[in-house]
């Protein structure tokens, strides 16, 4: 019997490209995707995305991946500005 042959599942987070984090089950702790509830083209064309940074942040901090998404935050929010 081999017990290997399930991925082993775990809380995850997911990073949307347009900044938006949110919690998910996978076999790695952080994912990255293309769209979310935020800006998939059916949801952006009702509402503008809200600045959710300070929940997530403290979510992302939680998780250890402050750095990563403080750069990927900067480049889509504010440009290069460091
Ligand atoms: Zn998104």
């Amino acid at each position: 019997m081999k017990e290997k042959i399930h991925p082993e599942y775990m809380d995850a987070i997911a990073i949307c490209a347009c900044g938006e984090t949110f919690k998910t089950r996978s076999t790695r702790p952080e994912l990255r995707t293309e769209v979310c509830s935020k800006c998939h083209p059916f949801f952006t064309g009702q509402q503008k995305i809200v600045d959710t940074e300070g929940r997530v942040e403290r979510f992302i901090r939680r998780y250890g991946l402050e750095r990563r998404y403080k750069r990927q935050a900067r480049k889509s929010e504010e440009g290069q500005r460091e």
